[in-house]
């Protein structure tokens, strides 16, 4: 899917709460079952790579292709900075 796309979603769905804007505390790169990418809705098929992060703030799973999930980190990064309870990675 294209990268500009996936990024237009995953602003989406962090605006409307449905993908958390927390920092992945626990991350798991797995390969896909089937199940859809949280960020682009996009099934991970079993070749794909994907990603299961779960984050501290929401104590929310979520689970991603490899590339949405790069998306995701940048996008909620840059959300959490402009709302200003941005935290440094540690
Ligand atoms: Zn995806």
């Amino acid at each position: 899917m294209d990268r500009d796309l996936v990024q237009e979603l995953v602003r989406l769905r962090l605006r409307d709460n449905r993908l958390p804007e927390g920092r992945a505390v626990d991350l798991r790169e797995t390969t896909g079952d089937g199940r859809p990418c949280d960020a682009c809705g996009e099934p991970i098929d079993p070749k794909q790579r994907a990603v299961f992060a779960m984050v501290s703030r929401e104590w929310m799973s979520v689970r991603f292709h490899v590339d949405c999930y790069k998306v995701w980190d940048a996008e909620r990064l840059a959300l959490s900075e402009m709302n200003g309870h941005g935290r440094p990675s540690q």
